[in-house]
C-alpha cells in the first residue's frame, strides 16, 4: 500500500502526542488539572535545611504550575484545531468512538495529504509544549549500524517509537532533509517537493535488511 509522506508524518506526530500525554498521565506526582501531572511540582523536598519552602522555591512552584497549565491550554487548542480539521475532512467515513488522540489516529489514514499536513503542524506544537513542560526527549532511536540517509547522506536515520506496535515504526531523517520531488533519491513511495522524508517501517525492513526484532534488540 502506498502511503504519502504527509499521511505517515501525522500518524507519526500522533503517536508521539499521544506517549507524551500518557507520560503526562502517568508521571506519580501532584495533580494540576484534568490529569496532567507535573513531573516536579510534587517530588520537591525540603529546602533551607528546615524543611520550609524559600521564597525562590514558592515562586519557582508557582511558575511550574502556571506553564503547566499553560501547556494544557495550549495542547487543548492545537487538538482541537487538528480534530475539526480531522473530522471535516473524513466527514464520509464513520466515526470511531474512544479518547480523542486515539480517534485521531484511526482517522487520519483517511484524510488527504494536505489535511495531514495541516493536522500535522497542530499535533506538533501540542506535542513539543507538553515534551518541554515534562522535560521528555523524542521518542527516537538509532538505526542498526548507523545507515546514510539515501536522499542527504548524513547518517542520523531514526525510528520513531511512539507507536507501542514495534512493526509500525516509521523512520526519518533527522538531519531534517525535504524531499526535492521526482528526481530525489530517497526512495519514498510519493516524492514530493518539500515534504519531509519519513519511510514507513516496510521500507526499513526492505532497505535496511532490518526487523522490527533487530531494531528492538539494539534499543534494549
Ligand atoms: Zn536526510
Ligand atoms: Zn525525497
Amino acid at each position: 500500500m502506498t502511503t504519502h509522506p504527509a499521511t505517515l508524518w501525522a500518524a507519526s506526530n500522533c503517536w508521539s502526542l499521544r506517549r507524551a500525554w500518557a507520560a503526562a498521565r502517568n508521571t506519580n506526582t501532584s495533580d494540576t488539572r484534568d490529569g496532567i501531572r507535573s513531573p516536579v511540582y510534587g517530588t520537591r523536598t525540603s529546602s533551607g535545611g528546615h524543611g520550609d519552602p524559600t521564597g525562590d522555591h514558592i515562586a519557582a512552584d508557582v511558575d511550574h504550575h502556571t506553564n503547566t497549565a499553560r501547556t494544557i491550554d495550549e495542547v487543548r487548542a492545537n487538538v482541537d484545531q487538528a480534530w475539526w480539521l480531522l473530522a471535516s475532512a473524513t466527514r464520509d467515513t464513520p466515526m470511531p468512538t474512544g479518547p480523542a488522540l486515539a480517534v485521531m489516529s484511526r482517522l487520519i489514514p483517511a484524510c488527504d495529504p494536505a489535511t495531514a499536513h495541516e493536522v500535522t503542524g497542530y499535533l506538533d506544537r501540542a506535542d513539543r509544549a507538553l515534551r518541554r513542560t515534562l522535560r521528555l526527549g523524542d521518542d527516537h532511536w538509532p538505526i542498526p549500524e548507523n545507515p546514510a540517509c539515501p536522499a542527504c547522506g548524513v547518517r542520523m536515520l531514526r525510528a520513531r517509537t511512539s507507536n507501542p506496535d514495534s512493526a509500525q515504526w516509521p523512520v526519518i531523517c533527522a538531519a531534517g532533509c525535504l524531499c526535492i520531488g521526482e528526481t530525489c533519491p530517497c526512495g519514498m513511495d510519493v516524492r514530493q517537493k518539500r515534504t519531509v522524508h519519513i519511510w514507513p517501517a516496510a521500507w526499513a525492513t526492505r532497505t535496511l535488511d532490518l526487523t522490527a526484532t533487530e531494531m528492538e534488540a539494539t534499543t534494549a
